[in-house]
């Protein structure tokens, strides 16, 4: 029997012009089944909205297939809709009109439309507000209304993009409670969901599985079952437990993995992507870390620090790219020289600080080194930024290069000129006469 959804070496690469190609995704092979609820995580940026699109058929693959119901889906895909997280209501539309908007192109008499969109605005909540126009709702009742426009559509796969981000805690608990109920009681016809989210807690409360993905480009790095029944307790050991594991999973990310391995086996030639974080910002977190003892879950952490996954990730995937501290089965810990770090004064944290980048990021040793051998110990910014292009794209570039040149001031590696946009060295003997 053919799979509700196949989805079969999918790949999506953006040519900008005149710049270099970006891969996204790569070879992503997914197949779904009647039934599921299927999350999909990954860091920012790392292609989700753009593989929901694509599942969609609103944007067309690179190359690999999307089949569903086991054909090749070459334009829009007749068996979904799709949630926005943005809403994307239409303002001079009542309620009733937003709705029944998912049905103009069904082929049903207006009496027939009028009655299905009354019973999904009775459905999802909203009954009383059909006159009402999305100005005059909260944003909750917003995605009220962003929902029953695809539920009206009776699709077989219901996609939802980051659905609950743009709301506020609460009422995002209540709508996420909402439409749980409508799916696990069997309420509306869907046969599966997809949804895309950067948050753990929320994938492992609602879905039955969850595909992780990986960034630069996006493969799929884990697909794990959560056979946890119904309705789940967030406080729960085999609950925390499932987060913890995939947050692991999240945090071991491919950037961090290709700099070990690159460290490892000696090479360490090519430039990997830095997590961008400010040097200030790094050295809070050890701080804190520090302050909260010797192992912290991370995801409490992120929870207590209210911290959205995406912010957190790249603070910890640049803590341990430093070597300052290590992560395991969900528990961060500092290592020996994250926990000296966190307990030394300005200069000897410089001193650390610049030890670290020299021996685990060889950008910072040939950056040196340029300087180095020029006569005047100049060199404009411009010429690092063709050699990391290379290696991560033009856009990536210019990000990158303001985090090395972050980091290398922090360790006093060498000097920045906004003005002139220059690196340089200071000479010796000022920079022996500044320290004194
Ligand atoms: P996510 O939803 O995981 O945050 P997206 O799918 O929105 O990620 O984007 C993934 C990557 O693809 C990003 O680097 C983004 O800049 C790039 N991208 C998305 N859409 C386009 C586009 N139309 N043209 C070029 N690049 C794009
Ligand atoms: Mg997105």
């Amino acid at each position: 029997m053919a799979w509700l959804l196949e989805l079969n070496r999918v790949s999506k690469r953006y040519d900008a012009p005149g710049e270099q190609k970006v891969t996204v995704l790569q070879d992503i092979d997914l197949r779904i089944g009647e039934g599921e609820f299927v999350a999909i995580l990954g860091p920012s940026g790392s292609g989700k909205s753009t593989l929901l699109r694509i599942i969609a058929g609103l944007v067309p693959a690179t190359s690999g297939t999307v089949s569903y119901l086991g054909q090749p889906v070459t334009d829009t895909n007749p068996g979904v809709s799709m949630v926005f997280q943005s809403f994307a209501l239409f303002p001079w539309l009542t309620v009733l009109e937003n709705v029944e908007l998912g049905l103009r192109y069904k082929d049903i008499s207006p009496q027939e439309k009028r009655t299905k969109a009354l019973n999904v605005i009775d459905m999802i909540g909203l009954d009383g507000f059909e006159g009402a126009y999305p100005k005059e709702l909260s944003g909750g009742m917003r995605q009220r209304v962003g929902l029953g426009r695809a539920l009206v559509m009776e699709p077989d796969i219901l996609l939802m993009d980051e659905p609950f981000s743009a709301l506020d805690v609460l009422t995002a608990e209540n709508l996420r409670r909402d439409l749980l109920e409508l799916w696990l009681e069997k309420k509306i016809p869907t046969k599966s969901i997809i949804m895309v989210t950067h948050g753990i807690e929320e994938a492992v409360y609602m879905a039955d599985r969850a595909v992780v993905l990986s960034r630069d480009p996006a493969t799929v790095i884990a697909d794990i079952k959560i056979t946890l029944p119904h309705w789940r307790e967030r406080k729960d050991e085999p609950f925390t437990r499932l987060v913890d594991r995939i947050y692991s999973i999240l945090t071991h990310s491919r950037a961090a993995q290709e700099t070990v391995q690159a460290l490892a086996s000696g090479a360490g030639r090519k430039f990997t992507a830095l997590p961008h974080v400010p040097s200030g910002a790094l050295t809070g977190f050890l701080e804190l870390l520090d302050d909260l003892e010797i192992k912290s879950d991370l995801y409490k952490l992120a929870d207590e620090l209210m911290f959205e996954l995406d912010d957190l990730l790249p603070i910890v995937e640049a803590a341990q790219l430093l070597g300052f501290a290590t992560v395991s089965q969900g528990d961060i810990s500092l290592t020996p020289v994250g926990k000296a770090f966190a307990a030394a004064n300005v200069l000897e944290r410089k001193e650390l600080f610049r030890r670290q980048l020299k021996e685990r990021v060889p950008i910072f040793e040939r950056i040196r080194w340029v300087l180095d051998s020029k006569r005047n110990r100049r060199m404009p910014r411009e010429f690092f930024l063709e050699v990391i292009r290379k290696s991560v794209g033009v856009e990536a570039a210019e990000m990158q290069l303001d985090t090395i040149i972050d980091w290398g001031r922090y360790a006093e590696l060498f000097a920045y000129d906004e003005t002139s946009r220059v690196l340089y060295l200071e000479d010796e003997e000022d920079e022996a006469a500044a320290r004194v």
